[in-house]
């Protein structure tokens, strides 16, 4: 599977350093193990000029003096003639770092380079409750028990099953892929389809990229999985089934309006689950109440580009160095 990634992030200035540290880590790691672990082909934010792609991924690379540019309406739609339906204002602020990154091979990799240094990985094994007390904490699984000074807890959707009281809101969220009606056509490799955001006039997102593999062309209709069924989910019970009418319908209308180019029925389709917090940024940091306990979650649907960069910093928390981005921002304690 692929992820977006991008550095001039809209969702919050303090991001791009921590993008530019995946980007760092990846990049070491991918040319000593030989694989590919991020590809930069650019990215476009689309919208129009007061939008959140627009404007906050201007702020952001304002603020991090990342080199985006501007591209205006008539160029766009020249450059990008898949779109249909831009609005007569929607213009794209073109991000050269950003391109897409492979969760399970960087993964992988990642627990790779762990276990050379010394990790041990105890895969199939469940946490299924954390002691704090002042001499540290003790993890639970059915078979073997952790005692350490300090844990770092970060079971995505599952967060709020072992650190309760965190404002955390599973999401029940489908993951489409398409395919070109033309199956000759080249408009949708990823040189030419390149990692999007969109927001449209009527306020939905479109996002996702082109393809040159098998897999297909990745298309997340955003506010498609927003049904009261999908919110505030339960991850243990979530609907694992693919539905034609609520999982389908918006989301290949969707499609068939902004890209004519692609057949509107989904290739494929995998129920996946996001999880959300109040004011969609990450809650990273040690428990004000159990200072033991690091929270790592709440991912809301944009944390993956981060990873090897949110890794680094919870290694420094765990060693209590500086931490080499700003954190106010993710603190678990803004809420409390
Ligand atoms: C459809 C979709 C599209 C997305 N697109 C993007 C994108 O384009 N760009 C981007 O940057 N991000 C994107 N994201 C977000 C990104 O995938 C998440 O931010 C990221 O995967 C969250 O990582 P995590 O490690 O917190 O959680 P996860 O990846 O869910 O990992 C948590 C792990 O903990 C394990 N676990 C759970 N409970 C326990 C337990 N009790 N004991 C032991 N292990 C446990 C789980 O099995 C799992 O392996 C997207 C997410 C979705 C769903």
């Amino acid at each position: 599977m692929t992820r977006l990634f991008r550095l001039a992030c809209q969702e919050h200035p303090g991001l791009a350093t921590i993008a530019l540290k995946s980007l760092e880590l990846w990049t070491a790691l991918g040319e000593q193990i030989g694989e590919r672990l991020i590809h930069q082909t650019g990215s476009l934010s689309i919208g129009s000029p007061e939008t959140p792609p627009v404007k906050g991924t201007l702020a952001t690379a304002a603020a991090s003096g990342l080199p985006v540019s501007k591209i205006e309406h008539a160029e766009l739609a020249a450059r990008q003639p898949q779109y249909s339906g831009l609005a007569p204002d929607d213009v794209a602020i073109w991000d050269p770092g950003g391109g897409i990154c492979y969760p399970e091979r960087n993964v992988r990799a990642q627990a790779g380079a762990a276990q050379r240094l010394g990790a041990e990985i105890y895969v199939h094994t469940m946490a299924t409750s954390i002691e704090a007390s002042r001499e540290g904490v003790i993890v639970h699984t059915p078979t073997v028990e952790f005692r350490a000074a300090n844990v770092v807890v970060a079971t995505g959707a599952w967060l709020g099953k072992l650190v309760p009281n965190l404002p955390l809101a599973p999401r029940r969220t489908p993951q489409y892929w398409f395919q070109p009606r033309d199956p000759r056509s080249v408009d949708f490799t990823l040189d030419k389809f390149p990692a999007f955001i969109w927001q449209r006039s009527d306020g939905s997102h479109l996002w996702g990229h082109g393809s040159d593999e098998d897999f297909g062309i990745k298309i997340g209709p955003v506010n498609a999985e927003r049904l009261p069924e999908n919110l505030d989910i339960d991850p243990d019970q979530m609907d694992r089934y693919i539905h034609t009418g609520s999982d389908i319908d918006a989301a290949a209308a969707a499609v068939a309006e902004a890209f004519p180019g692609l057949d509107p029925r989904p290739a494929k389709v995998i129920p996946c689950v996001v999880t959300d917090s109040p004011d969609g940024q990450f809650i990273i940091g040690r428990l004000s109440r159990e200072r033991s306990v690091i929270a790592a979650g709440g991912d809301s649907g944009h944390g993956f580009k981060h990873a090897a960069g949110i890794g680094e910093l919870l290694a420094q928390i765990v060693a209590g160095e500086s931490p080499y981005c700003e954190t106010e921002f993710l603190d678990p304690a803004r809420f409390f």
